[in-house]
């Protein structure tokens, strides 16, 4: 959410974070060549042709000389101008036109003859150094996720799926005690200190913070770095998650007459998830309610936008997102709720901290593919205040089929559907509770559970017209604590 000074954010520069997909692709060009004590302590160029339309490119250099101690520096150029020199401490280098790898400049990659830059302040009589310099290009909606995993194997991970920097409107106490745009690393210093194993960073409209990410991503190397913005409209904010894409976001201009168009866009691999929908629109927030139509392209809801939360001290509050979410699985849609803190400042505590609330993913593994995979498919769970071990673990079972949160199981008229409820973390006196049409099948809607660690057990018959059913945590004094995705029952 923010306010209305926001909606004029102008973004002109749309480049993701994600690193690009080194393992899962062919270069596109390679060049090879080799350095000899001729070459020893001389500079040389190796031209090559970037096409038209790239918006990434992506450069590995190797030699194999390093036995010999035969040193090869890089650096490039673009048809224009030097862009940046790494010598001999980078093997990767990503440019693009809102990021680049330290030591080189941002901008765009333009067409034409570049050169790679290479320098030799060592090679000894009788060695030869083989170098060899793979390129990729990444061109417009291109995704880039192939990068390695932050941390391999399945498993629940937590993460915060809204945030703001200084490159919206992020703010915090500057050293002097001011108020300043604030800086990108104190967001993800604050994910970390919250044990948060994921984050995107979803400025408005822009992601020029890819910048500030492209340095700090390799320091915070135990944290998942999604690519993100909020695109910000006059009829809603959506955020768009894991694409590289250049967005239009005027909606209603001529540029992006309607949403449909515009989300036409979005890679089918990234996730576009309503945001805040339950807050008001007009002169007391404009723009933040989802006045827009509903775009099969979206995938996700904000049920829990942590700003609101802190306003309300309840996600059923007068904003909550739960309504808007239910209409539309009784419209028959799959819809996956997730959450988001909506974080303006990163040092901020109690209902404004960062990672209250949290969206828990189970994923195949800690990566940017693997995470948004679970959310499209619903493997969700929010955790609404932001617990450090929540845990709401769901599976049912019909006959010999399985499943879990946001999965379809398949249930015929008169079969039995077995539930079970893994939930950690619980207070005492807390139950679970189930809602969505098929709740009215159990024998029980609520049942308590034990605090702590706990497996809790539910079954009913399917009467051929079974459609959805979730749970929720629940503490002794009703406040909802960790919201479920719906498994969706058909006959
Ligand atoms: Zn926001
Ligand atoms: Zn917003």
């Amino acid at each position: 959410m923010r306010r209305a000074r926001l909606l004029g954010i102008i973004a002109t520069l749309l480049m993701v974070v994600a690193a690009p997909a080194w393992a899962e692709r062919a270069p596109d060009l390679v060049l090879t060549g080799e350095v000899t004590h001729a070459d020893h302590q001389t500079w040389r160029e190796v031209p090559f042709r970037v096409p038209a339309g790239v918006e990434r490119l992506t450069l590995s250099f190797e030699h194999d000389g390093a036995a010999q101690k035969s040193v090869i520096d890089l650096g490039l150029a673009d048809p224009q101008r030097f862009r940046g020199w790494s010598g001999g401490n980078k093997s990767q280098v990503v440019l693009a036109a809102a990021e680049a790898t330290p030591s080189y400049l941002p901008g765009p990659v333009v067409p034409g003859r570049w050169r790679l830059l290479l320098g030799v302040p060592n090679l000894r009589p009788g060695a030869v150094a083989h170098y060899t310099a793979r390129i990729w290009f990444d061109r417009a909606g291109e995704i880039a996720l192939g990068a390695p995993p932050v941390r391999a194997g399945p498993g629940w991970y937590r993460g915060d799926l809204h945030l703001h920097t200084a490159h919206s409107d992020g703010s915090c106490k500057s050293k002097r005690g001011r108020a300043v745009p604030c800086p990108v690393f104190l967001t993800l210093e604050a994910a970390r200190a919250r044990g948060l194993d994921f984050v995107a960073i979803t400025d408005h409209n822009t992601v020029s913070q890819a910048e500030s990410l492209r340095e700090l991503a390799p320091y915070y190397d135990d944290l998942l770095i999604l690519a993100g913005r909020e695109l910000t409209t006059f009829q809603g904010h959506a955020n768009i998650i894991g694409t590289s894409a250049d967005f239009e976001f005027r909606l209603g201009s001529k540029a992006a007459p309607d949403l449909g168009r515009l989300l036409a866009r979005v890679p089918e691999e990234a996730i576009v998830s309503i945001n805040h929908p339950g807050a008001p629109s007009g002169e007391l927030c404009m723009g933040c309610g989802w006045t827009a139509p509903i775009d099969p392209r979206i995938a996700a809801v904000e049920v829990v936008n942590g700003a609101n939360l802190a306003l309300t001290h309840s996600p059923e509050g007068a904003l909550s997102g739960l309504p808007f979410w239910t209409a539309r699985l009784e419209a028959g849609a799959r819809l996956t709720g997730i959450g988001g803190s909506d974080n303006h400042d990163p040092t901020a505590g109690g209902l404004r901290s960062l990672g209250a609330p949290a969206t828990v993913v189970h994923a195949r593994e800690l990566s940017a593919a693997a995470v948004l995979e679970a959310i499209r498919a619903g493997h969700v769970f929010v955790d609404v205040w932001g617990s450090p071990d929540g845990l709401l673990e769901i599976t049912a079972r019909a006959g010999e089929a399985r499943a879990e949160m946001g999965d379809v199981l398949p249930a015929a008229a008169g079969q039995a559907v077995e539930v079970e409820a893994h939930v950690a973390g619980a207070p005492a006196g807390a139950r679970l509770v189930a809602s969505g049409p098929d709740a009215e099948l159990l024998a029980q809607r609520e049942v308590a559970v034990a605090a702590g660690e706990s497996r809790t057990a539910f079954s009913f018959t399917a009467n051929g017209t079974s459609r959805w059913l979730r749970l929720d945590l629940r503490g002794a004094d009703g406040r909802l604590l960790l919201i479920g995705n719906p498994v969706y029952l058909r006959p």
